[in-house]
C-alpha cells in the first residue's frame, strides 16, 4: 500500500527480505534493506524524493557517471537502543560534507529537507532493517550521481540522489597492519582529497592491492608532495599517542574532514586527554616507535569507529605498537558507541 509521511510518496516493496537475513551474523553492507530514497535532478532543479522499493537503476551507456566519475557519496549509521528508539549520529554534518563533495564536483546541492526528510522516511519504512544487536548498526549510503547522457566531458543535465541502506557487523574485525605509503598518494592539493567522490576510492584500491599482498590490510596516506607527513588512511582518518598525547593531522584540501574524527578530538579534549591537531611526520612516528614513546595508532570513521592499529611497514621496516590494556581506543570508542547507541548521556548534542 502506497502513502505519504513528511510528504514523502512512498511506495512499498510488494516483499519483504528480511526473513533471509541472519542478523546474528551479519558481514559489512552485504545484504540491502527493502527501500531506498530516490530523487532526480532533472529541467534544473531537485524533483520531490520518493521512498521506493531497492532496485536496479537503469541507465543509458552513455551516463556521465560512468566516464567522467561525476559522483559523491557519505556514510553514516542508525542505531537502535535497547527500547527500539532509532538515533543517528550527526546527520547535519553528513548533509553539509555531501553538499561540499557536490559543490566541488559540480554536481547541484541538495535542499536540507529533501535530505533529512528523506532519510527520516526511509528509516520509518525500513524500521525493521536496524539491526539491535551491540555492535550491529543499519549502514546508511546517500550517494549521487550524473545519471545525465552524452560522451562531452562537462557537466551532466541530470543527477540521481539515492540513499540505501544495509544492516551491518562491525566493519574490521580486529587490529589491523598498515604499511606508510612511500609512492602513491590519494590526493593532491588542489585536488579533491576533501570530497567523498567516488573516484577518490577507486584511485586508492591498486596501491591497496600492492600493500595486502605485502601482508597489511590498509595504507597510510602521506602528502602527495614530499610523502614525509602522515595524512589518513583509505576511508579513516588516524590518531597517532605519542606518550599520553594524542596528535592527528590538520584538515585540508587532502584530507576528508571526518566526523569521527572531529567528535573523537572534542570527546578527548573533555576527557583531559593532551590533544594536538598538527603535523606529524614519518619521522616522528618511526622515532616513537623505536625509543618506546609510541602508545597507540588507531584509525577513526563511521565505518569501524575505531579501528586500532597493530603495527606499520615503511621502507622495508616493521615496526609493533605495545599491547595493553585501558587505551585510549578502546576507551573513546565506548565513549563515543555508547553516545550513539544512548546508552550515555550526549552532552555534546549529537545525537538525534
Ligand atoms: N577519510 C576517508 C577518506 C573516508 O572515506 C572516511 C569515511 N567517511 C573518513 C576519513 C572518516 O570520516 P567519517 O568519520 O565522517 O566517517
Amino acid at each position: 500500500m502506497n502513502s505519504i509521511i513528511n510528504n514523502i510518496e512512498i511506495i512499498k516493496a510488494k516483499t519483504t527480505k528480511i526473513n533471509d537475513v541472519d542478523f546474528d551474523n551479519l558481514k559489512f553492507g552485504h545484504v540491502f534493506s527493502d527501500h531506498m530514497l530516490e530523487c532526480k535532478f532533472k529541467d534544473g532543479e531537485w524533483q520531490a524524493p520518493k521512498v521506493v522499493p531497492y532496485q536496479a537503476i537503469n541507465l543509458d551507456p552513455s551516463a556521465k557517471i560512468f566516464h567522467y566519475g561525476q559522483s559523491v557519496f557519505e556514510g553514516m549509521k542508525a542505531y537502535k537502543d535497547t527500547n527500539e528508539n532509532v538515533w543517528l549520529f550527526r546527520p547535519l554534518e553528513n548533509f553539509k560534507r555531501l553538499n561540499i563533495s557536490s559543490k566541488r564536483l559540480a554536481i547541484p546541492e541538495l535542499p536540507e529537507n529533501y535530505f533529512m526528510d528523506g532519510l527520516k522516511t526511509l528509516l520509518q519504512v525500513d524500521n525493521e532493517w536496524i539491526p539491535k544487536k551491540d555492535g550491529s548498526s543499519l549502514y546508511i549510503r546517500p550517494f549521487v550521481f550524473a545519471s545525465g547522457n552524452g560522451f562531452h566531458a562537462s557537466p551532466a543535465d541530470e543527477y540521481t540522489f539515492i540513499i540505501a541502506c544495509a544492516p551491518s557487523g562491525s566493519y574490521f574485525s580486529g587490529k589491523v597492519r598498515v604499511l606508510i605509503e612511500e609512492k602513491y598518494s590519494r590526493s593532491a592539493n588542489g585536488g579533491v582529497g576533501f570530497a567523498k567522490a567516488g573516484g577518490n576510492y577507486a584511485g586508492q584500491f591498486y596501491p591497496t592491492q600492492l600493500a595486502i599482498e605485502k601482508g597489511y590490510q590498509q595504507v597510510i596516506w602521506t602528502d602527495d608532495n614530499t610523502h614525509e607527513y602522515i595524512e589518513e588512511a583509505g576511508a579513516m582518518n588516524i590518531f597517532v599517542r605519542i606518550n599520553d598525547t594524542l596528535i592527528t593531522g590538520p584538515t585540508s584540501d587532502r584530507i576528508l574532514d571526518g566526523i569521527t574524527r572531529k567528535s573523537i578530538i572534542q570527546l578527548a579534549k573533555a576527557e583531559g586527554i593532551p590533544v594536538e591537531v598538527r603535523k606529524l611526520s614519518v619521522h616522528e612516528v618511526v622515532t616513537a616507535a623505536k625509543d618506546g614513546s609510541l602508545k597507540e595508532m588507531f584509525g577513526a570513521g563511521t565505518a569501524a569507529v575505531i579501528s586500532p592499529i597493530a603495527g606499520f611497514g615503511y621502507k622495508g621496516e616493521d615496526f609493533d605498537l605495545p599491547e595493553f590494556e585501558d587505551t585510549y581506543a578502546s576507551s573513546l570508542k565506548k565513549r563515543i558507541t555508547d553516545i550513539q547507541t544512548n546508552k550515555a548521556k550526549d552532552p555534546f548534542g549529537w545525537r538525534l
